[in-house]
């Protein structure tokens, strides 16, 4: 007697809902053997985000070594397997098996080859996750459960799937379809979200007047700030809001929570990181100090006009209280961006409410990954490398599941 299978009726049915980097990935990577998978996502296109990141830096990772890489997400914990599982070497070879070759520049972070568009990035993934056969279903709004249980639409459509997996985005730049307005269908279900905030985002300080006429626009480069012992070295550029920039985005956790306890947050720039204190006295004596401060500190303006115009004229002449000053320069903040100007959000749904697979735990086989989890991390690759991780990291789980 011999039986003949039907390996079609035994695939299981995903639904990804939102169709960013995360679900993506996922899709690109989930066995096509085990899965029907269809992707319904609410623009008339996926990867909108994505392709606004390509606009700017488009830092697809960092090269760090793994250990520190972790160390950049807050928590870092919930994402070590992840990353670990597919690293950013992973992320490198991977691409180039897509026909992306990538390098790394000389910050250290990870870009595709000079010459591809961000769009071309975008389609290599878009043909991978087709040639599985997997479907793309684009203008389909998720708008929560219906009184089956099933998935609903804004049109009407109602579908079911034996697993779901929930890829939203956080809460900025609404206009790319992460508009986090898939929070209160969550909260029906009774999950726990926390309310977003802008993270990576300006910082407003109220600038002296004449300080920002002469310096809106203008770098402060080759610094580092502290902000509740934690530093980061890097430029910022001076605006009329604040302070925006690698430098101090990376310092957007301990900077929001001093704002959460204290309604102020402060920092402390170091202008000069390469020199002591004992440095800069040894190198200066009294008279012409603007003069040397440029010539032989080697301050640029807007450093030498942020001490002019912020100390006395007897601490600018005191060789002793401006070294300490140009070490320790302390700024106010007073707000965050508006969180639709942020490149990120954090907030969202809390991880106590994932286990270790990304499993929603109070809907088994429903799942949620990348950025409408409350985690963050800084510019500079780690936002990507973190939802591409989930994404890669849950394939596998569920290849091995099912498999
Ligand atoms: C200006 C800017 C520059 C950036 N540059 C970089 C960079 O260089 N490097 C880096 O690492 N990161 C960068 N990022 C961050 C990065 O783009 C995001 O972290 C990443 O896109 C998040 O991926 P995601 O898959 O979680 O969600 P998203 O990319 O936000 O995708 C979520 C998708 O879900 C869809 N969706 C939402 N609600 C529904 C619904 N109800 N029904 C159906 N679909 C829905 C949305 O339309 C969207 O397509 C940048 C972001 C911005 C704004």
């Amino acid at each position: 007697m011999s039986y003949i299978v039907n390996f079609e009726a035994m695939k299981k049915m995903v639904a990804i809902i939102g169709g960013g980097p995360a679900a993506m990935l996922l899709a690109a990577r989930l066995d096509s053997n085990l899965f029907d998978v269809i992707i319904y996502e609410k623009n008339k296109a996926l990867g909108r985000k994505f392709l606004v990141a390509g606009k700017g830096g488009f830092n697809l990772s960092h090269s760090e070594k793994l250990s520190d890489f972790i160390l950049r997400y807050t928590p870092s914990e919930f994402l070590k397997e992840a990353i670990t599982n597919f690293s950013n070497d992973d992320l490198r070879i991977w691409f180039k098996t897509l026909k992306i070759p990538t390098f790394v520049g000389s910050s250290k972070r990870i870009y595709p080859e000079e010459g591809i568009k961000p769009i071309e990035v975008l389609n290599s993934i878009l043909n991978e996750i087709k040639q599985k056969g997997f479907q793309l279903k684009t203008e389909q709004n998720w708008m929560g459960w219906n009184d089956n249980n099933e998935l609903l639409f804004e049109n009407g459509f109602t579908t079911n799937s034996d697993i779901t997996i929930f890829s939203l985005g956080g809460n900025s730049w609404k206009k790319t379809g992460s508009s986090g307005e898939w929070t209160n269908y969550f909260s029906e279900k009774s999950i726990n979200i926390i309310p977003f905030e802008a993270s990576n985002c300006a910082f407003k300080i109220d600038w002296k007047n004449d300080f920002l006429i002469k310096n809106e626009g203008k770098p402060l480069k080759n610094i580092s700030i502290n902000s509740k012992n934690n530093s980061k070295k890097g430029e910022v550029i001076i605006t009329k809001f604040g302070l925006e920039g690698g430098a101090i985005y990376a310092l957007s956790p301990q900077i929001r929570e001093q704002l959460n306890q204290n309604k102020k947050a402060k920092i402390a720039i170091d202008l000069k990181p390469s020199f002591s204190i004992k440095d800069i006295v040894s190198k200066l004596h009294s008279g012409k100090i603007t003069q040397q401060l440029a010539k032989t500190i080697k301050l640029e303006k807007s450093k030498i006009d942020l001490l002019k115009y912020y100390l006395t004229k007897e601490e600018f002449i005191d060789i002793n209280k401006l070294a300490k000053i140009i070490k320790n320069f302390p700024l106010e903040i007073t707000s965050l961006s508006p969180i639709n100007e942020a490149i990120s959000s954090v907030g969202g749904i809390s991880l106590n409410e994932i286990n270790s697979n990304f499993e929603l735990k109070k809907i088994p086989n429903n799942y949620a990954i990348g950025e409408m989890l409350d985690y963050d991390a800084p510019t500079g690759g780690y936002l990507l490398q973190s939802c591409f991780s989930m994404g890669a990291f849950l394939a596998n789980q569920l290849n091995k599941k099912h498999g």
